[in-house]
């Protein structure tokens, strides 16, 4: 009898304590990989007392989700990493703007859009043996491509975004057909086939299997802050440049996100894209995974980051970066660059 009264109690009450519950709870489709960000999100709870479901896949597999789920899509916020991803998913109209003067105020205006906003960004560095090479062998992503590189080239894949969105730079910065030479003479270049992740193009370099190799630099400031005895090895076996100083400045991409069209919790969206504009989530960025934040004037506390000191960047626009991709593509396919 008791639990009966009970149950009726609750269906009473359950039309009332949905909404509640709708406001209290964010959405979020995130192709973002780092184990340091849970801070980052638990810190938004905290803040907020909003609960975060969170769902971390494959950038892929998230956007073919988005596609399948259309109009009943629970996701309220898609945070990916590189710039051409996030231009791919406003392409498919997958987001809806998000009007706040704290995310015009805070970020820079070329790292937004109206629909997808950056939080962060990585340089594409170049690291190199120093029993094979030095700091003055290499100066720019075009040096990958000199004959005295034969056989000492490592990468990744390059149907990978961080390296289709660097050949996309190049592509704006060179044209076409000398970003096709290009990338024809660094495959011819390769010490191997292409594989693994940033962090196996750096170890791999360190144990002189190659000379050279291009990866992202919050992989290396990882490394550099690791007290592991194997990453100590290889950070001091290795050296690191900032390529092309001297000429468009190293390419940088982003990591960032956006309000979906379709998001059940628009405020909670919004309030989630504000609060990684917040000081307390760029310094996650920045002392938890090693990007550099996108607010101007945030303090961080990373010495890795500290020690890599400054260096020009790439101002090409996000969208130019976007337009040359499927071009990048074509290239990489062309050389064999897989
Ligand atoms: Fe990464």
């Amino acid at each position: 009898m008791k639990l009966h009264r009970c149950l009726l109690l609750l269906a009473l009450l359950a039309p009332f304590a949905q909404p509640a519950l709708a406001q209290s709870v964010l959405n979020l489709y995130s192709a973002r990989h780092y184990q340091t960000d849970e801070a980052l999100y638990a810190n938004f709870t905290k803040q907020t007392g909003i609960r975060i479901n969170r769902i971390e896949a494959k950038e892929e597999e998230l956007l073919e989700r988005l596609r399948t789920e259309g109009a009943n899509s629970p996701a309220d916020v898609l945070i990916t990493v590189d710039a051409t991803r996030l231009a791919i998913a406003d392409e498919r109209g997958l987001f809806a703007p998000a009007q706040s003067k704290v995310l015009e105020e805070r970020i820079p205006a070329h790292l937004r859009n109206g629909n997808w906003f950056a939080f962060s960004m990585r340089a594409r560095v170049i690291v190199f043996n120093k029993l094979k090479f030095n700091a003055t062998d290499i100066g720019s992503y075009e040096d990958l491509a000199l004959p005295k590189f034969k056989g000492q080239v490592c990468s990744r894949s390059g149907a990978h975004p961080y390296n289709l969105s660097l050949l996309a730079s190049i592509v704006a910065h060179h044209g076409e057909a000398k970003a096709q030479e290009w990338a024809a003479a660094v495959v011819s270049n390769f010490a191997r086939p292409a594989r693994g992740g940033d962090t196996d193009q750096i170890k791999s370099v360190a144990a002189g299997e190659c000379g050279v190799a291009v990866s992202n630099s919050y992989y290396f400031a990882r490394m550099m802050r690791s007290r592991r005895p194997d990453d100590r090895k290889v950070i001091e076996a290795v050296g690191l440049i900032w390529p092309n100083q001297s000429s468009f400045g190293t390419h940088v991409n982003i990591s960032g996100g956006g309000m979906l069209k379709h998001a059940p919790n628009k405020d909670a969206a919004v309030k989630f894209l504000e609060y990684l504009t917040s000081d307390d989530a760029q310094r996650y960025f920045a002392d938890g995974n090693n990007e550099w934040p996108v607010v101007p004037g945030v303090s961080t506390d990373n010495p890795a980051l500290a020690a890599l000191g400054q260096f020009k960047a790439d101002t090409l626009p996000t969208p130019t970066l976007a337009k040359n991709l499927v071009t990048a593509q074509k290239i990489a396919d062309r050389a064999g660059w897989r």
